[in-house]
């Protein structure tokens, strides 16, 4: 974020990929696309690729680390080595240890984990291809996963950034914008019930930029959301797994 480009990202309105700044990138979600797992996702997001699995709830391992009044949510977000332009070194960082508190915190809000005392919720998000918004599509493609896994839950949680380039509020910023852009504001949202679940911040924005930016990646959490609740409609038509 924050370095010097040549060229603008934004010209007469359009964007490097040729959007306009309220506007998202292709969202594709399928549930239920791996047999092993309880329940499952594959979301594309732009050039994102992301798969999230669940499994649970089940007893955990080691005993001591039970809770008798509530599951334990263990979400895991990863990056495969050939997911970015250098190779990634595998295994875990700050920056994947931190997407995954954030996520799971997030989850928390809408999974009734208070109905399976010593139990777990094993959440992994395998980030296969990465262009910026990987921790909102990894959001994304769990909360799908959990519902198929059949989890109690309140409801889905949406996922969207909203971003600042070139003095620009825009919606959803790709790896370009990322790079080059001045701000990017993640945020998870759950619909129905108005409640902003995520909210992480890099960059300057002013109050007003701030509040328009917010709104901004709301209304994208509203579009993203219809898209996981026909995925897993479609799922269920369908009949299940193959
Ligand atoms: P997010 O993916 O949620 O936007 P960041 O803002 O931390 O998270 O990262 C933006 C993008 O930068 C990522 O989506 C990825 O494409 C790229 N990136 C992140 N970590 C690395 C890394 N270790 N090496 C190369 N690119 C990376």
């Amino acid at each position: 974020m924050g370095g010097k480009r040549e060229e603008p990202l934004i010209v007469k309105g359009k964007r490097v990929d040729g959007r306009k700044v309220d506007e998202m990138r292709p969202i594709k979600i399928e549930a239920g696309v791996l047999n092993r797992a309880d329940g499952s996702c594959y979301l594309e997001w732009g050039k994102n690729k992301i798969i999230a699995a669940v499994y649970g709830p089940r007893e955990l391992h080691p005993k001591h680390l039970q809770d008798n009044t509530q599951a334990y949510l263990r979400c895991r977000y990863n990056m495969a080595p050939f997911s970015v332009s250098d190779r990634k070194r595998p295994g875990p960082d700050r920056r994947s240890t931190e997407i995954s508190k954030v996520i799971s915190e997030a989850l928390q809000r809408v999974v009734f984990l208070n109905y399976f005392p010593n139990s777990v919720v094993d959440v992994f998000m395998e980030v296969l291809q990465a262009d910026a918004g990987t921790r909102c599509a990894s959001l994304t493609a769990a909360s799908v996963a959990l519902a198929d896994a059949g989890v109690p839950m309140k409801d889905l949680v949406a996922s969207c950034a909203a971003g600042k380039a070139d003095g620009e509020i825009v919606l959803d910023m790709m790896q370009e914008e990322d790079n080059f852009g001045e701000g990017d504001l993640p945020m998870g949202y759950i619909p129905a019930r108005d409640e902003i679940v995520l909210m992480q911040l890099d960059g300057e924005f002013t109050k007003e930029e701030f509040e328009k930016a917010q709104k901004t990646a709301i209304d994208g959490c509203k579009k993203v959301y219809e898209l996981q609740m026909k995925a897993l409609k479609d799922k269920f038509k369908k009949g299940g797994k193959e």
